[in-house]
């Protein structure tokens, strides 16, 4: 385990084996044949409840866990361990409110639906947000009966152990929520393919996704997909700039830009795009990046590999002639062998260039100019992504009509990221 912010290593993690899948898969059908179908729906609530409460406890030292294991500045570490005591309050209240149909049908017949739970669930869980997502795929299957048996990601265990053994604290049944820490081609892998495994939450690129479903597919296992994204924040002329331009950096230089919905590409009106511009290029400008424990507006890139990344992006973004408007700065504390990003504003970025179509999944925002609103809405959708989008207008009906024809799962008008997953 290797802390990013002085790329040394300072802890040791177990790569298990498809046989230690199967060992945790075993352990959650015992619990949940001989314990967890057996609570009522409201006891299992309470129990989520007090795991809620148990982790609003522990927020601190759950937050200087992540901190040093992902690089994260202290404020997004908090933020982080607070959405997760959320997340569980939320299912918790969920628990018993999951509620089927009654359906009319003919003279002497009743007809109602019972949701019934899968069973034993796997969920594999990314590096970049691991507690929030523990939250909302292990809180939505334990609040709705299931079990689980979790693969974290090989660069961020280290708080959802912890979070598992809090859950042992407040009462959980063993073998409700298993953790098998391990390389995703090795175990990920192995998860997936276990018989045992009635259901896969998977959160993480669109890559391994595809791997997911096609040997998902070869058993008939369901399977729901959380993956990638590369969001517009579309900034109309009438935009309330003094609100837009906070947002627009926080979107995407939040957990170094290591988010699914960092809003990375910025489209502006052609009217606004010189002196918006300038403003952002003075906000970046002022960004700072340091180690985590400075807590400043970015922290470093999770890893020596995805530090590397970014930097490939920016060198062919260079070679293609794409103007830098301006950068953060790295200060002088940061220990050179830290993995650090100045985050940086990319002007004219041309529509095809891979730096607009791909995750860059680093603090790198493109901008690019439009003349009206069906140009916004083209290049808006010039991806394969559509996770998230922002669009910033007073005009109360091109909002509605933006919000329709960007294609994206959620849409936040004149605010950014508001609300969660
Ligand atoms: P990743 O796909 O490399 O890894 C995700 C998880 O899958 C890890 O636990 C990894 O070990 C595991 N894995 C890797 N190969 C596997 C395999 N062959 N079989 C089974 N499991 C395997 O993604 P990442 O780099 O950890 O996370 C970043 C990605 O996650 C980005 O694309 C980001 O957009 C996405 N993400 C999406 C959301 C969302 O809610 N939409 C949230 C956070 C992150």
């Amino acid at each position: 385990v290797i802390d990013p912010s002085d790329g040394q290593p300072f802890d040791e993690l177990q790569r298990s084996n498809a046989q230690d899948i199967d060992t945790a898969v075993r352990a959650a059908r015992q619990c949940y044949d001989a314990v967890w179908t057996k609570l009522s729906a409201a006891e299992r609530g309470r129990l989520l409840m007090k795991l809620s409460a148990k982790v609003a406890e522990h927020t601190d030292e759950l937050a200087a866990i992540e901190q040093r294991d992902c690089g994260k500045p202290t404020k997004q570490a908090r933020a982080d361990a607070l959405a997760l005591a959320r997340y569980f309050e939320f299912y918790a209240g969920a628990c018993d409110k999951l509620h089927g149909d009654t359906i009319p049908y003919l003279d002497g017949y009743s007809v109602l639906t019972w949701r019934e739970p899968f069973g034993v669930v796997g969920n594999i869980v990314p590096w970049n947000y691991p507690m929030q997502i523990f939250g909302r795929s292990v809180g939505g299957a334990l609040a709705a009966g299931n079990v689980c048996v979790v693969k974290p990601a090989e660069d961020a265990c280290l708080s959802l152990i912890r979070v598992a053994q809090l859950a042992a604290e407040v009462g959980f049944p063993a073998g409700a929520i298993n953790i098998v820490t391990g390389y995703g081609h090795e175990v990920g892998d192995a998860l997936a393919r276990n018989p045992g495994i009635d259901h896969i939450s998977f959160t993480g690129s669109p890559k391994v996704g595809t791997l997911i479903q096609q040997v998902a597919a070869e058993r008939h296992c369901p399977v729901t997909l959380e993956l990638g994204g590369k969001s517009p924040q579309i900034i109309f002329a009438d935009a309330d700039l003094d609100a837009a331009v906070p947002m627009v950096i926080n979107a995407i230089v939040q957990n170094a830009g290591q988010t699914c919905s960092a809003g990375s590409r910025v489209l502006i009106e052609q009217a606004i795009y010189e002196p918006l511009l300038e403003r952002l290029g003075t906000a970046f400008e002022n960004l700072r990046v340091g180690p985590a424990t400075m807590d400043l507006d970015v922290g470093p890139l999770i890893r020596a590999s995805q530090q590397q990344r970014v930097w490939d992006f920016l060198s062919d973004a260079q070679h293609a002639n794409i103007p830098m408007v301006a950068q953060g700065r790295i200060v002088d504390e940061a220990p050179e062998t830290g993995y650090y990003q100045a985050p940086t504003l990319l002007r004219d970025v041309p529509v095809n260039h891979r730096i607009a179509q791909e995750e860059v999944f680093g603090p790198v925002l493109s901008a690019m100019a439009f003349k009206d609103e069906d140009h916004a809405v083209q290049l808006a959708n010039a991806t394969q992504f559509g996770l998230v989008a922002g669009i910033w207008t007073r005009d109360g009906a091109r909002q509605l009509r933006m919000a329709k024809r960007v294609q994206s799962g959620q849409v936040f008008i004149n605010n950014y990221g508001a609300g969660g997953g």
